[in-house]
C-alpha cells in the first residue's frame, strides 16, 4: 500500500482526508498537507480563449523568487 506523507514536512496523511487535510501537488503529484500547500496560476488553452487556472502545488515546486500574491 502506498504510504501517504506530506512531500514537504513528511507528516503522515490519511487517504480519507484528501481534500480536507491534504491535496496532491499538480507538479510532482505527491501529497502535500494544507500547511505546505500553495496555489499557482497556470495558463490553460480554452476552447474560445486562454484562461488562468489556479492549481495546488507543494511548497517545493513554487517559483523560487517570492512574489507578492495578487488579490
Ligand atoms: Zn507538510
Ligand atoms: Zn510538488
Amino acid at each position: 500500500m502506498e504510504e501517504l506523507k506530506c512531500v514537504v514536512c513528511g507528516k503522515e496523511l490519511k487517504k480519507d482526508d484528501e481534500g480536507r487535510a491534504w491535496r496532491k501537488c499538480t507538479i510532482c503529484k505527491k501529497p502535500v498537507c494544507f500547511d505546505h500547500l500553495r496555489y499557482m496560476g497556470v495558463w490553460r488553452r480554452g476552447l474560445y480563449r486562454d484562461y488562468v487556472e489556479v492549481v495546488p502545488v507543494c511548497e517545493n515546486d513554487m517559483p523560487k523568487k517570492r512574489r507578492r500574491v495578487t488579490e
